[in-house]
């Protein structure tokens, strides 16, 4: 079984593609992970958003320690913010889609995969069977984030984390290449009025009408 999750910031979306890797037993990769943790690779190299060079970030792929997907510290806007930067370059795109497809191919562990980020439906496994896309109102998202940060014990306002969220949106869905959007055959589940186990039955719901 494959399983393709694309959506927003903060739309759930991650939520999902681990409950239905733990239902379904298939390996999942968040694959803005990669992007943050590259991010955060460069960002300790004293690269900035504003002084990344293409060829520099996509170069940097190669001596990437994937470890860094787990560190707490790619959680951060800043990282955030640098990830959606170097997502929008064609290089970094190209140099993660093997990694991407090769999980898919070959879990790690379980009896499929499930891929969560922005153009897994559309570019990274466009044939594969199951597709979600996961939205919500952007200023529910905004909350949902601004809450998560103050639990995590950051002082947030929500203004900034809107405006923050605002601009991430846009440089997603406006880039040249793999812009964050919703393919045909994705089930859109728009979250704004449902918790995580609504969110869980109602794609689980779909999962079973598609026979797979
Ligand atoms: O999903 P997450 O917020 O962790 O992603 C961080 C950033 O990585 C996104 O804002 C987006 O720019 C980029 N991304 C992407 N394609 C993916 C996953 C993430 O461009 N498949």
């Amino acid at each position: 079984m494959i399983i393709a999750v694309d959506g927003s910031a903060a739309s759930g979306k991650g939520t999902l593609a681990k409950r239905l890797a733990a239902h379904f037993d298939l390996a999942h990769l968040d694959t803005g992970g990669l992007y943050r943790a590259l991010a955060l690779y460069l960002m300790r190299q004293r690269i900035s958003a504003e002084t990344a060079e293409e060829t520099v970030a996509a170069a940097a792929i190669a001596d990437l320690d994937l470890r860094l997907i787990d560190d707490p510290a790619i959680r951060d806007d800043a990282v955030a913010h640098m990830a959606s930067v170097i997502a929008a370059m064609p290089a970094v795109r190209a140099g993660f889609l093997r990694l991407q497809r090769d999980f898919a191919s070959t879990p790690p562990v379980g009896t499929g995969a499930i891929l969560d980020g922005r153009d897994i439906g559309s570019v990274v496994l466009p044939d594969a069977p199951i597709k979600f896309f996961v939205d919500a109102d952007i200023e529910i998202r905004a909350r949902r984030r601004t809450n998560e940060l103050q639990a995590a014990g950051q002082s947030v306002m929500f203004r900034d984390v809107l405006a923050d969220m605002q601009a991430r949106d846009a440089r997603d869905r406006g880039r040249t290449i793999a812009p964050l959007r919703a393919v045909e055959d994705a089930k859109q589940i728009n979250t704004s009025d449902m918790d995580a186990d609504q969110v869980f039955i109602a794609a689980l719901a779909y999962v079973e009408t598609t026979g797979t």
